[in-house]
């Protein structure tokens, strides 16, 4: 076995133990004498690996009674359609913080169906940080947030208080980081394929009074009434996905919950950024205040060298550490299921990369 460290801002690494139990069950699960692929969703068997799965996110992110967990498909951007269908139902108005890419793609699919007023932007610095609002439209349906910007490696670090107004979050990339209080949120939703499982899984959370109000011309997979009612199984779910990300919730579990993986995160998060910030050739680009520790940006200031950095890298192992396309630079996505050896050994890559082409 040969496992390179996988730096993907997505779809990314997956814990080895669980793609091991993956594998020795892969051609009989459990006795039934299929593979979760080859199985009826509608199967006792099937329904006991959702029904866990659901069960034990509740118990990781402590989700309260009066919400919802929705299994959809159609990754996080299908939502940026579904929840201004459902819940921009009442004046017709939204509030959007535009703090990345992410956001602004959110903010612009919305404009389809109502009003959206774009109440904060941190694109006057390059979204190197996240905007501080504690005032919002009155009259909004919701407001809604990125809390983890994937591309340009910024995070929240506060969550705004709307009030009696509705927040949506896209936590795509943080899900299941560390915890946070479900309660402050109307609605979670996050693609699958950052911290949970492969892609085609879209786990929405959404607080039950939200549930009910979609706009006539919602489509019935986009409805989170339908949804809900059939409990996530309207149509056929995405089968072996959720089995994965039941997998994923069992090894957190395992590891101690949420508190215990935020202190591997952390911990993580700053051997890199404490390396980032005495270097001589590499700079991390966020602020501070605002750094994600699921994905680190940083750049040397010379791209033909971050190409290099890039190349030379792969070469030794360390896959998928290039920026994002519409910025450059190098990101290193460090997920969940990314090994502090992993980030040692980048650490230690990056001090024989600098020693080598130290700026002169
Ligand atoms: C990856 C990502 C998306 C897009 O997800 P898809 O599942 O590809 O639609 C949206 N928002 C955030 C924050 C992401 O990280």
């Amino acid at each position: 076995m040969n496992r390179v460290y996988n730096f993907s801002a997505g779809p990314s690494m997956l814990p080895l133990s669980v793609l091991e139990k993956a594998a020795k069950e892969m051609t009989d699960y459990n006795g039934s004498g299929m593979s979760v692929m080859e199985m009826s969703h509608r199967s006792p068997v099937y329904e006991a690996i959702i029904t866990a799965a659901e069960k034990n996110l509740r118990i990781l992110m402590s989700i309260p009674e009066n919400y919802k967990v929705l299994f959809l498909q159609g990754g996080a951007t299908t939502q940026f359609s579904a929840v201004p269908l459902n819940l921009m139902n009442k004046n017709k108005k939204a509030d959007y913080i535009v703090s990345g890419q992410f956001s602004k793609k959110a903010a612009q699919e919305a404009e389809r169906y109502g009003e959206v007023n774009v109440i904060a932007s941190s694109k006057d610095k390059n979204f190197t940080y996240v905007p501080y609002v504690d005032k919002f439209s009155p009259d909004a349906d919701y407001v809604h947030i990125c809390f983890n910007n994937t591309i340009f490696g910024t995070k929240y670090n506060y969550i705004p208080d709307t009030g009696n107004i509705p927040l949506v979050a896209d936590m795509s990339s943080c899900i299941l980081s560390e915890p946070f209080d479900v309660s402050r949120f109307a609605l979670i939703y996050a693609g699958a394929q950052k911290n949970m499982a492969p892609a085609g899984l879209t786990v929405v959370i959404v607080r039950e009074d939200l549930i009910g109000n979609a706009r006539p011309e919602t489509p019935v997979m986009l409805n989170y009434k339908i949804q809900a009612e059939n409990n996530s199984m309207y149509n056929t779910p995405p089968c072996y996905p959720i089995y994965i990300a039941g997998l994923v919730f069992e090894w957190l579990l395992m590891i101690g919950g949420l508190e215990a993986m935020n202190k591997i995160n952390e911990k993580k998060a700053a051997i890199l950024y404490n390396y980032l910030d005495n270097s001589k050739l590499f700079k991390a680009t966020a602020q501070k205040e605002f750094r994600s520790i699921m994905n680190v940006c940083f750049i040397t200031g010379d791209e033909e060298l971050d190409k290099k950095f890039c190349s030379e890298a792969k070469k030794a192992g360390l896959e998928n550490i290039k920026g994002h396309r519409s910025v450059g630079g190098m990101r290193a996505s460090i997920y969940n299921a990314m090994p502090t050896e992993g980030v040692e050994s980048l650490v230690s890559f990056m001090e024989k990369f600098e020693s080598e082409y130290k700026p002169v």
